[in-house]
């Protein structure tokens, strides 16, 4: 019972970043005021929650780098879109995930081959000696291949958005 009110005052606290409208001037300010509110929360967004939704490499970036000049979402329309309940702080942990992704998602214009109505995303995975693997994901059903087109079978590790610099780095 007051867990469930503690975390209705996280919504409410969640529903005033779209409230001030600062936050919503440009797409890396909204960046950084998602990324503030999970710094702000941290009792909520407990290390394994951050892990795994990825918002532990999503808060560690710096959106002047990641921040994608025309992001597939409208800062007019998140207010509407984001105005919902959140059940937990799982589906709430999930939403600002995919809102942070959209913001620094470079798209490769290539539809994904298992399910073709999404287009793949540029996505780096980092394993745990630092290795670095640059590659081509599907946000719908996960697939992974590399720039030629061959599925991804070589392991598991943290996913990174890439940005410019990775970009001109391995699509040379
Ligand atoms: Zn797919």
């Amino acid at each position: 019972m007051k867990k469930n009110k503690v975390f209705r005052n996280l919504s409410i606290d969640y529903r005033l970043i779209f409230a001030d409208d600062t936050n919503l001037t440009d797409y890396k300010n909204y960046y950084a005021a998602l990324v503030n509110f999970i710094n702000k929360n941290r009792p909520f967004f407990t290390p394994p929650i951050m892990e795994k939704w990825g918002l532990d490499v999503l808060v560690a970036i710096d959106p002047n780098e990641y921040v994608v000049e025309k992001p597939d979402l409208s800062l007019d329309f998140e207010k509407i879109r984001l105005g919902g309940d959140y059940k937990n702080i799982d589906s709430l942990a999930m939403s600002i995930r995919e809102t942070l992704w959209d913001l620094v998602t470079i798209y490769s214009g290539k539809d994904c081959p298992i399910t073709p109505n999404d287009e793949l995303r540029y996505i780096k995975i980092r394993k745990d000696d630092n290795s670095e693997q640059f590659l081509l994901e599907c946000a719908g059903c996960g697939r992974a291949e590399d720039i030629y087109g061959n599925e991804y079978v070589g392991g598991v590790g943290k996913m990174w958005p890439v940005n410019r610099v990775d970009m001109n780095r391995y699509l040379k």
